[in-house]
């Protein structure tokens, strides 16, 4: 009995550290794809256009642009 539920937590465990990790792969990959595509950006949480900033936080709102997310200028996107 004890295993099971041992073996219940290590699963758990896995399961959402691979969630975690593709969670935070994806949000990378768009954020990198919509800087390539775009060249110009806007931060996602106040639409602050960034420019050619990469990376770190919004000088606007001050949000962490991989939380947040950031939107290509001139368009909104979902
Ligand atoms: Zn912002």
């Amino acid at each position: 009995m004890t295993n099971n539920v041992q073996l219940v937590v290590f699963a758990a465990f896995i399961v959402f550290s691979v969630g975690a990790a593709v969670i935070k792969a994806r949000a990378n990959r768009n954020y990198e794809r919509s800087i390539r595509r775009n060249g110009r950006t806007r931060c996602g949480g106040c639409g602050y256009e960034l420019g050619t900033l990469q990376g770190g936080r919004c000088p606007e709102c001050g949000a962490d642009l991989m939380d947040v997310g950031v939107v290509g200028a001139g368009r909104s996107r979902r």
